[in-house]
């Protein structure tokens, strides 16, 4: 994607920017109690772009006791709907108004393409967040059919204290995921972005509060991953929400069974198989596309489709098609609207994502990258890459992050269906076939969340939810679904007579 802004624009915008890094409590932005900071370092170059506050036990508290006093206030929770709805709407035009400043900072901060976050992260967030807003005067309860002297509601009520602990990948669409269903349904909120990437969080809660979001309803508490786990130990946090890896994910159910029950919602991590099958009705897209799924975004996403199963009888001719696609993936200058890949998001993982690729290099074959680039100089950038493998290779089975494809290949459909279904993990998958009984019979067949058929990574709609079976998680986010992650039910029975 390319904006009408060129590079010079950008950084222009990116050199004259002011960079908040304090935490947001109670409405107001302040340092850490300790005082101590973290560097944040963008990946583009290696330069330090600013100290964020780092978050220890007092300030979580704090944030704690805002969001509860905020919440036991009704300021926000007790709102009429319509009126939440307004906040929402307004917060989200704030987001579209301040787009290019969040652009720049998501761009400097992870090192997304601009053509990306001006066209996917930013307009997402903000279209989340009014999604949410519009939707909340329109979900009612239920009134149920209970015996002729009763009465019986079913109602949703707001959770309370809600914390949102988020990734690097996405970090400003990621958390509006979380927040912005939390907030539309009248909980007070605390978000911990990534310390990967906390820069858009910091600058977002002074929209909402600009927006008319009470102070005390929207905190952003940055810090590493003890922050989170601060969070997830809170005998005052009433559910938490996570996006992140599976490893953390089953360290935030632990903490939440041993504090307060709190509810634990997981979005994790996946191995997503895309499979393609000898009636594939258009092989040219099919080939963009799968590397589209795989090198889009770095590689860096939960849903990449890092293994591509492709039957024996169109292989050679397919994967020539993929690496062709590949090498137009080059990474380039983030600020560059030209630029289609950008920076991994820090050298821990790019040295990660190296460690797959020597992996690979021992048991599986290398067909094209797998080198570290000197795109800018201090900046972690590396080749597209695709290896030929087994599936029970390291590489076809673990979650890398990273522009790194796994082709495997299969002789009949079952086969297929049970080499994508044999994973941890199940959060996404895609079929490619001219036949609409096989689409329908494989994608019964697969374990995931979500099914693409004849193509990959459709469903910006919010009205799709999104999440995984198995290792993947629990709950969805997006779609009214979402809804019930940050609501309780209540069942009501007013006796008539
Ligand atoms: P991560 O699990 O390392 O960190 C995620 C967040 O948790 C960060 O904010 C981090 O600081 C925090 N954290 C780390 N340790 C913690 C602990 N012990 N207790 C509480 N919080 C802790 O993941 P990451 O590297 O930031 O992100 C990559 C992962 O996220 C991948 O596995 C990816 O698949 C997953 N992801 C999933 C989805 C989805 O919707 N399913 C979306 C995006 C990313």
């Amino acid at each position: 994607m390319t904006t009408n802004k060129d590079f010079a624009y950008w950084q222009r915008l990116a050199t004259d920017l002011q960079i908040e890094g304090r935490a947001f409590i109670d409405g107001q932005y302040v340092a850490a109690a300790s005082g101590k900071t973290f560097p944040c370092i963008s990946p583009i170059d290696g330069r330090v772009l600013t100290q964020v506050a780092e978050c220890d036990a007092a300030d979580v508290d704090a944030a704690v006791a805002a969001a509860r006093r905020s919440f036991e206030s009704g300021e926000w929770a007790g709102l009429n709907p319509r009126q939440r709805k307004k906040v929402m709407t307004r917060f989200a035009g704030l987001l579209r108004q301040n787009m290019d400043e969040l652009a720049v900072l998501e761009t400097l901060d992870a090192g997304k393409p601009i053509g990306d976050t001006t066209s996917v992260d930013v307009p997402g967030a903000a279209y989340c967040v009014e999604w949410f807003g519009e939707a909340i005067d329109k979900v009612g309860g239920e009134v149920v059919p209970a015996d002729h002297h009763l009465v019986g509601l079913v109602t949703r009520e707001p959770i309370g204290v809600v914390a949102c602990v988020v990734p690097w990948n996405f970090p400003i669409l990621m958390a509006a995921w979380k927040f912005a269903p939390a907030l539309a349904a009248g909980n007070s909120v605390i978000l911990k972005p990534s310390e990967k990437s906390p820069l858009t969080a910091i600058r977002v809660a002074q929209l909402a509060l600009e927006a008319g979001i009470p102070a005390g309803v929207f905190n952003i508490v940055p810090g590493a991953g003890n922050t989170g786990r601060l969070l997830a130990l809170h005998m005052d946090v009433d559910c938490i929400a996570f996006t992140g890896s599976t490893a953390v994910g089953k360290q935030i159910m632990q903490c939440a069974g041993q504090s307060n029950l709190k509810r634990a919602w997981l979005e994790l991590g996946g191995k997503s198989p895309n499979i393609i099958l000898p009636d594939c009705p258009d092989l040219d897209r099919a080939a963009a596309t799968a590397a589209g799924a795989i090198f889009y975004n770095m590689g860096e996403m939960c849903t990449a489709g890092s293994r591509l199963l492709v039957h024996r009888s169109i292989k050679d001719a397919f994967v020539a098609k993929v690496l062709e696609q590949a090498a137009k993936w080059v990474p380039g200058h983030p600020l560059d609207p030209n630029t289609g890949m950008g920076a991994i998001v820090d050298h821990i993982q790019l040295d990660r994502v190296l460690g797959y690729v020597e992996a690979g290099r021992s048991e599986s074959k290398l067909l094209t990258g797998g080198s570290r680039l000197e795109t800018i100089k201090g900046g972690y950038y590396l080749e597209p890459t695709v290896f030929e493998v087994e599936a029970h290779h390291k590489i076809a089975r673990e979650e890398i992050f990273g522009p790194v494809l796994s082709v495997i290949t299969f002789d009949d459909v079952d086969e297929a269906i049970k080499i994508a279904n044999d994973s941890d993990y199940g959060l996404a998958a895609a079929v490619w076939t001219s036949n609409l009984t096989t689409a329908h019979d494989v994608s019964r067949k697969l374990r995931a969340g979500t099914v693409w058929v004849n193509c990959y990574d459709e469903g910006g709609d919010m009205n799709f939810p999104f999440g995984g079976y198995k290792q993947s998680g629990n709950g969805r986010d997006k779609s009214l679904h979402a809804l019930e992650k940050y609501t309780e039910l209540k069942s009501t029975l007013v006796r008539l007579r």
